[in-house]
């Protein structure tokens, strides 16, 4: 069997990384090269064929630009190039460590790992070959982050509409675009009044009502964090409000509900209260999934404007 030459390799034990990555460590070798920024580090790694590149991370601002350097560097330098991009505060979502890997990361470091566990990430990916497809134009994969750009009530139309589409977006990865869920409100609670404390923070996260059903799609939700996102949707425990729940994450159950929903007569659709179209975002809302107990805020469920029918 022919071997094909393989890309030249004469600097594959050098390794340019961000200062940051060694956390105030020394150069731990003379292969090492420290940058005190992305760009510097960028500029020596486009010299560079097999040397292994550390991007630092240090918050989700810097994902753009640091995948498009990511991306020139693969396209152009192709495949033997180590790049990896080190976390440094906390975590980015998924779909960033998506378009990361997706410019030409070899890998992404938590920044939970510490630095030992990053040393030895490091070396894992030593002799490794990128064999990953890097398409030509970063603009797909960044289009493919981002794909609905509404966020919170959306009539029964628009809200099948967006998902039927989204489903059908091959960019996105496979059962991996979102989770819709139908919740029924506990007796006593309409569900336009459930509405009211559906308050999506997230762009991409739509919710239409019907049928007594409320029905939320969550945007590159994953099934187990599901009670996460339900949590900073809702000021309240659900199951003080909701007494029944069905989901769906698999993308032929999404694609085969949203049929059904379509096939449904407008009559059962139901419309939001006007209250709740210019609601403001949750107030008691905390991110602190430590913080068990929520700050206490004053909700009114039952008091409708004037003239709305009961
Ligand atoms: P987390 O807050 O614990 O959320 C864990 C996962 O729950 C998220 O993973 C996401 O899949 C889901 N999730 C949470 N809230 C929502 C939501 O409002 N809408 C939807 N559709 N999904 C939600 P992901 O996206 O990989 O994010 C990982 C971590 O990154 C998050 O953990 C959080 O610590 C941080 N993060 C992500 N986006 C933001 C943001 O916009 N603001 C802040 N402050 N942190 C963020
Ligand atoms: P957005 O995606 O519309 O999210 C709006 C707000 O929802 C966030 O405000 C945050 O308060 C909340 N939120 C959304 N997802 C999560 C989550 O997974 N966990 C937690 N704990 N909170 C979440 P924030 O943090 O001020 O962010 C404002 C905007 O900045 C976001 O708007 C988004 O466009 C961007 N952003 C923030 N963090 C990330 C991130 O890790 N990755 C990406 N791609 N964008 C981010």
């Amino acid at each position: 069997q022919q071997e094909i030459a393989p890309q030249s390799r004469n600097d594959e034990r050098r390794v340019l990384s961000h200062l940051s990555v060694l956390e105030g460590a020394p150069p731990l070798s003379e292969n090492w090269s420290l940058f005190d920024s992305n760009d510097a580090l960028f500029t020596e790694a486009r010299q560079a064929q097999a040397a292994t590149v550390i991007f630092a991370l240090s918050s989700n601002s810097q994902v753009e630009s640091v995948a498009r350097q990511i991306h020139a560097l693969r396209r152009q330098r192709g495949s033997a190039m180590k790049i990896i991009v080190r976390e440094s505060q906390g975590s980015v979502r998924a779909t960033d460590e998506r378009l990361l890997l997706g410019c030409g990361a070899n890998i992404v470091i938590p920044w939970n790992a510490p630095l030992s566990r990053c040393l030895t990430l490091i070396e894992s990916v030593q002799g490794q070959t990128f064999s990953r497809q890097v398409p030509q134009e970063i603009a797909i994969l960044l289009e493919s982050m981002q794909p609905l750009k509404l966020r919170g009530y959306q009539p029964w139309e628009t809200f099948c509409d967006s998902v039927g589409a989204l489903m059908n977006n091959t960019l996105l990865p496979k059962d991996g675009k979102g989770v819709l869920v139908a919740l029924r409100p506990v007796p006593g609670i309409r569900i336009e009044q459930a509405l009211t404390l559906c308050r999506p923070p997230r762009a991409g996260d739509i919710v239409t009502l019907g049928e007594n059903r409320l029905v939320l799609f969550l945007s590159f939700c994953r099934i187990p964090d599901l009670d996460t996102a339900l949590k900073h949707i809702f000021p309240l425990p659900v199951a003080d409000i909701f007494s029944n729940r069905m989901v769906w994450y698999e993308d032929a159950q999404i694609a085969a509900e949203i049929v059904q929903m379509r096939a449904m007569q407008p009559e059962k659709w139901s419309k939001p209260l006007k209250m709740t179209a210019d609601a403001a975002p949750v107030a008691s809302q905390r991110h602190d999934d430590n913080a068990r107990r929520r700050v206490p805020t004053l909700i009114t469920l039952l008091s409708e404007p004037e003239g709305e029918p009961r």
